[in-house]
């Protein structure tokens, strides 16, 4: 069936056609693709083309589609129950594991979506500060809920209103809670920190910025973010729902040297199942009911499939880690953006950090925040994503977005990529 043909379909049963925002294509223009399978790092579509896949459900993928490893443990699990609202051993094998990867980490509670964990994060901070306020930064996602979607990426980005709440039914009850300054702007936090201070529940980051495309932190930002945050006895929370488990195998928050109160993960331990956590030292978590006084539930939390699936992942990752090649590919990529974009006099250049880059619709590199990534040209950014799919390639469809090179990633796959990018640059140039 073609593609036009099941989009026209699907927006008469489903609102716009998608069952999440960012994979509409409004930023690009056109009909959004249908996917029918995907194996390793590529995709086949409904209408029978094959793709490479560099969007790898927002960064989940990250050992690549249906992995014979994954495969196996979801159907071994799946036939002994799906689920139980009663505790399994599987959730404690899977919990152990994450703490063990982090000296931040005593505990951690399972739940089904980044947009949860973070929805978690916050209400702990609140009740352990006994504090109202959360300060977030411009461009950083956070999920769904009410208060994080004040001025927030992604796809509250890409659907272009602009900063403060670009989405209604948030009441300005809940939304005047949230404070927002600019990422990578310590002098901002020092001054919402002087006027707030003693009303900071948290401030709420993603350490390596995804969702307004790769955003790194200048040195000392985070470092930074946490000594005025704890100074006024305000807690830090480290969103790494993209973050953790993508450069290495752990936190970004031990690479990068700091020490977040709470920190969430999702997408990568999740293993390509609804499974994200929240985690921080016992003395926080245990905040949590029912040994404390924060409430937080899910009928489905600790689900045997998705622990089955995250334990397979995270497993691999540890036996065989695949960053460093990851990493390499990604440069690659990146590299080659960068060469025939300058060779064509194309003003498009890709920022990267490890794994995840960005092609930016602008030369004006280092992007540090979310103002500087929106000088780019939309329309330009348009354009070279089309080129990249009429050639076979799947980059997000939209610039404030990353794009993930899994473990899947093959150098046949990423030569293929490579040479689709020259071929859309002398397009554009044309
Ligand atoms: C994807 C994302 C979320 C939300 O996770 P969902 O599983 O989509 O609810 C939260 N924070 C960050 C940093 C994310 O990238």
């Amino acid at each position: 069936m073609t593609h036009d043909a099941l989009f026209k379909r699907a927006c008469s049963v489903i609102p716009g056609g998608v069952n999440s925002p960012v994979r509409a294509f409004n930023a690009v223009g056109g009909t959004p693709v249908f996917v029918a399978s995907g194996k390793g790092a590529k995709i086949t579509l409904a209408d029978g083309r094959t793709l490479i896949d560099c969007c790898c459900s927002w960064g989940a993928m990250i050992l690549g589609h249906a992995s014979e490893l994954v495969t196996e443990a979801v159907t071994k699990a799946a036939s002994r129950g799906t689920t139980f609202g009663i505790a399994t051993p599987g959730e404690i094998d899977l919990a152990e594991r994450l703490v063990a990867a982090s000296p931040l980490l005593e505990a951690v509670r399972l739940v089904n979506s980044g947009t949860e964990a973070v929805m978690t994060a916050v209400r702990l901070a609140r009740g352990v500060t006994g504090r109202d306020l959360i300060l977030k930064c411009e461009g950083c996602y956070h999920g769904h809920s009410d208060g994080l979607l004040v001025s927030a990426g992604s796809g509250v980005l890409t659907a272009g209103d602009g900063a403060e709440v670009a989405c209604a039914g948030i009441p300005q009850m809940i939304a005047k809670d949230t404070l927002v300054i600019p990422y990578n702007d310590l002098a901002a936090a020092e001054r919402a920190f002087a006027v707030y201070g003693d009303r900071i529940a948290a401030v709420i980051i993603e350490p390596v910025a995804g969702n307004m495309g790769c955003v790194p932190p200048v040195e000392g930002y985070l470092k930074g973010l946490e000594t005025v945050a704890h100074r006024a006895g305000a807690l830090l929370i480290c969103d790494e729902v993209i973050n953790a488990f993508r450069f290495h195998y752990g936190l970004y928050s031990d690479l990068a040297g700091i020490q977040p109160d709470i920190v969430t993960m999702g997408k990568v331990i999740g293993g390509g199942f609804p499974l994200a956590a929240v985690g921080a030292k016992a003395e926080i978590m245990n905040a949590l009911a029912p040994c404390g006084k924060v409430y937080q539930a899910g009928t489905l939390s600790g689900n045997p499939v998705a622990v089955a699936a995250a334990i397979a992942v995270l497993d691999e990752l540890k036996a065989r880690p695949p960053y460093a090649a990851m990493a390499t590919k990604a440069a690659q990529v990146t590299e080659t953006i960068n060469r025939a974009a300058e060779r064509y006099h194309v003003p498009l250049r890709a920022q990267r950090y490890e794994t995840v880059f960005t092609p930016f619709a602008t030369t004006a590199l280092p992007i540090r925040n979310l103002q500087e990534a929106q000088q780019s040209d939309a329309a330009l950014y348009a354009k070279f994503f089309h080129g990249m799919l009429d050639r076979g390639v799947y980059f997000e469809p939209s610039q404030f977005e990353v794009n993930f090179i899994s473990a899947a990633h093959s150098d046949a796959d990423v030569a293929q990529i490579c040479a689709a990018v020259e071929e859309t640059m002398a397009a554009l140039a044309r």
